[in-house]
């Protein structure tokens, strides 16, 4: 399987994707987002200012992901494919990923883009919870993804909560760096040849099926 990045504004759904994918074609999930709010947990200098830029909405600074980055995807269930999900978000990003990638050797792969409104983003973000046991992600907003009994992870019983950059305010500065700063990503991936837009409006499963059709027949370019 060849390696996919997940470009995507705030709350479109990447993650749930991801998820799937990641089973679908037994390849790794790596969220950069995860890796950082575990990071976030450390009483440590990097902890707390991880812990600050994340939940602010800014963008973590380049050289503390290029090294989490390295270190993640050298690992050796990386081999036969990973998915990509946070990263790149800007083009000095995408420019060491291609440094990271040649060091490793491995290919780009699929570079695919959910595309959805503000008004839509705004509704999944308030919408979201997480269980804080087991990770799962659902959506009371969303058909199909409220939990059976609520604030409850159906999986696990676990309690759901809201990430605390899942508000308003984080959500408007977050999405104003995706539009300066990972938009750009677009024509970067384009030139390439290399990137697939899909439409993030649908259900969980209508995007699931454009995502697999993309990885099957390479369709959508
Ligand atoms: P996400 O879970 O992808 O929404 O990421 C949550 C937060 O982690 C973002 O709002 C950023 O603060 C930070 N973050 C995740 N990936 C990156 C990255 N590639 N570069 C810089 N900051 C990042």
């Amino acid at each position: 399987m060849k390696n996919i990045i997940f470009i995507a504004p705030p709350a479109a759904g990447k993650g749930t994707q991801s998820a799937k994918i990641e089973k679908e074609f037994k390849i790794p999930h790596i969220s950069t987002g995860d890796i950082l709010r575990e990071k976030a947990h450390e009483d440590s200098e990097v902890g707390r200012y991880v812990l600050e830029v994340t939940t602010t909405g800014g963008l973590v600074k380049d050289d503390i992901m290029y090294q989490m980055l390295e270190e993640r995807l050298s690992k050796k269930d990386c081999k036969n494919g990973y998915i990509l999900d946070g990263f790149p978000r800007n083009v000095n990003q995408a420019e060491k990923y291609d440094e990271i990638l040649k060091r490793l050797n491995q290919e780009l792969g699929y570079v695919i883009v959910l595309e959805l409104s503000e008004k839509t983003l705004e509704m999944r973000i308030t919408g979201r919870r997480v269980c804080e046991n087991c990770g799962l992600v659902y959506n009371i907003n969303t058909d199909n993804m409220q939990p059976k009994v609520e604030s409850t992870c159906d999986k696990c019983g676990g309690r759901l909560k809201q990430r605390n950059d899942d508000n308003i305010s984080s959500f408007k500065t977050r999405y104003q760096v995706y539009l300066e700063k990972t938009q750009p990503l677009l024509d970067y991936y384009k030139q390439k040849g290399v990137l697939y837009v899909v439409n993030g409006e649908g259900s969980v499963d209508e995007i699931n099926q454009a995502i697999r059709s993309i990885l099957m027949e390479g369709k959508n370019k």
